[in-house]
């Protein structure tokens, strides 16, 4: 059996299929090589742009062609080095491609600043004149709705000067925390000493030992603690570059000058920010089950990732997996499972983890090629949820891509997260319905209220932080570690419901802000939180088989890629991301699977909750 399956992870059919991207390394360095050659010839239309409509389309056909190459080629060298980061010669294809996208980057700078200039009468002149430019429609008001936060030509050659110090806190942040803060050794049970890393705290915090995991929290956080006032001074100096760029840019506020990057009104921030605290009763509750289940008189908060279910022995092999995940998506019509189909059988997935792979998940894009996929698959079923996660961006890309010019592909973020989680939310259903052993569906139930805590509940937690300390910033308070730390507590509280006796809260924990490195990610986070409440939405839609919501998700969604901001993108779903209704929709779910998960412990565990 166990030869089986080395065979099996050795088996090519279970290996990605570069070659669909290049045939050899030398076919992609003749690319490379070529593409290189080319890049300059778009500076023939500089200083043009303004002149004629054929000059602006055929400037962007020509940056179309170059960024296509070029993202197929950075693709290729990526993967092929995430195969096996050891090697040295993937490396250094990555770094040669790097410098090839700085000087695309450098050659193509011209572009969006005289797009901008523009006279509005002659672009709209334009669109009418030249009807290949509908293709870059959305790209030219993307870049021209900038205009009022855009200075003066000798005023943006300062702005650009002071980019320079822009990464300075995130970088200082990043090599004190990843290499220079001194870590503490952790005693384990069995008598062994490691050091208490970032990695280490995520492996041990869910240990089932309590008095382990509680020395696991309070010896991460005191090393943290011990830094408070240099973390609290790297993060103000965050701050401070948020605000800089909001005054020269002439934004009211931190979170209209970040959000205003993807067009997503500072509204729908705020909006999510009220429905979790007008609905923090959702988490209580669940809360409160765990505390039950764990059999906990106090629950304290090292006790949240504390295993609620005996580890499931149940594993998946990929037909397996595959299987699961076909029946799952099927909802999704013929067409949709087509491509999944072809996804396993034409290699798009790299399956198996192997020595020197890169370790996690992702999907990525090649626009006329296919999208791939890397897995690091064990056969549990977290990682049937990510084959099913990852397979919702790659589809995603595809209807992206063959229904769209390549720029109107390119969808934001605040939509990738959606097609994903609707997935893993599909798959849930389908896992539960399949399985008719308690404890299976006990675990699968677990596992979704857990991602709605760490994804809904925590991730505005986080928001709800971010937005309060760009306030306090830009009305000129200084900011200390000491703070920064009483102001995460307050918050703390209130979500985990201290006063209520719901979580105990120490003093200790108001620390946890320092250890986040999204902090310095500038109000992205909440990204997490909104896709989730919109995939409920939209998952809840197909699964009770609403009229009509296949169609539009794969036609008004999926296809239409990043042609429109998420917002409107997301309203032609009918779901409105400034109103409750997703929101609702959320909680709603996570209330129907504390119902089924008393209901399993009541029938068969003998526990009554
Ligand atoms: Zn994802």
């Amino acid at each position: 059996m166990e030869q089986d399956q080395t065979e099996i992870i050795k088996s090519e059919k279970y290996k990605w299929n570069l070659k669909d991207l290049y045939a050899s390394i030398e076919d992609w360095r003749n690319s490379k090589n070529n593409l290189e050659k080319r890049i300059d010839s778009i500076l023939e239309f500089k200083d043009k742009l303004g002149n004629a409509a054929d000059n602006l389309c055929q400037c962007l056909n020509l940056y179309s062609l170059l960024e296509i190459e070029y993202s197929k080629l950075f693709s290729y060298a990526n993967q092929l080095s995430d195969q096996d980061t050891r090697e040295s010669l993937p490396l250094a294809m990555c770094q040669e491609i790097d410098q090839i996208g700085v000087k695309l980057n450098v050659a193509a700078s011209f572009i969006d600043p005289e797009i901008i200039t523009i006279d509005s009468a002659v672009i709209g002149g334009y669109l009418k004149e030249n009807e290949n430019l509908k293709d870059y429609i959305h790209y030219i008001d993307n870049v021209r709705r900038l205009k009022p936060n855009t200075r003066n030509t000798v005023e943006e050659k300062i702005v650009s000067q002071a980019g320079l110090m822009k990464e300075t806190a995130a970088d200082i942040y990043s090599i004190f925390k990843n290499s220079d803060m001194l870590r503490p050794m952790l005693k384990l049970v069995d008598g062994r000493s490691v050091l208490l890393d970032d990695s280490a705290f995520t492996l041990y915090r869910s240990d089932s030992n309590r008095e382990f995991r509680k020395s696991v929290f309070t010896e991460y956080y005191t090393a943290y603690k011990k830094y408070e006032r240099t973390f609290g001074a790297q993060l103000y100096g965050q701050l401070k570059k948020n605000v800089f760029e909001k005054n020269v840019r002439n934004y009211k506020s931190c979170l209209e000058s970040a959000l205003n990057a993807n067009n997503i009104p500072c509204e729908v921030y705020k909006n999510l920010i009220n429905c979790v605290h007008d609905n923090l009763s959702v988490l209580h509750r669940y809360l409160r089950l765990r505390k039950k289940i764990l059999g906990l008189a106090e629950m304290h908060y090292y006790d949240l990732y504390a295993p609620l279910v005996k580890k499931a022995d149940k594993t998946y092999t990929i037909d397996e997996a595959r299987n699961l995940v076909v029946k799952a998506l099927a909802p999704l019509g013929s067409d949709y499972l087509e491509t999944i189909n072809q996804a396993f059988d034409n290699r798009w997935i790299d399956v198996y983890a192997g020595t020197g792979k890169t370790p996690g998940g992702y999907s990525t894009d090649s626009y006329d090629v296919h999208p791939y996929i890397l897995m690091n698959y064990k056969g549990k079923y977290e990682d049937v949820s990510t084959l099913a996660h990852e397979l919702g961006h790659a589809m995603h890309s595809h209807y992206s891509s063959k229904n769209q010019s390549f720029f109107n592909a390119q969808y934001p973020i605040f939509l990738a997260e959606v097609a994903s989680i609707n997935n893993e939310a599909l798959l849930a259903e389908e896992a539960a319905r399949e399985s008719d052993n308690p404890e299976e569906r006990l675990a699968i139930l677990v596992h979704q209220l857990e991602t709605c805590r760490t994804t809904l509940f925590r991730q505005t937690q986080f928001a709800e932080f971010e937005l309060r300390i760009h306030e306090l910033a830009e009305e000129g308070k200084p900011l200390t570690g000491q703070d920064l730390s009483e102001l995460y507590l307050d918050i703390l509280k209130v979500y985990y419901g201290h006063d209520k006796g719901i979580v105990m809260i120490d003093d200790l924990d108001g620390i946890e802000w320092a250890s986040i490195p999204h902090l310095y990610y500038d109000f992205y986070v909440f990204q997490y939180a909104t896709s989730y409440c919109a995939a409920a939405d939209i998952s809840e839609k197909i699964i009770n088989g609403e009229e009509g919501m296949r169609e539009k998700y794969i036609r008004e969604f999926l296809s239409s890629g990043g042609s429109n901001y998420a917002i409107p993108t997301l309203q032609r779903l009918g779901i409105d991301m400034t109103a409750a209704a997703p929101y609702d929709s959320a909680f709603k779910k996570m209330n129907s699977l504390m119902d089924e998960t008393e209901k399993i412990l009541a029938e068969n565990l003998g526990q009554s909750v």
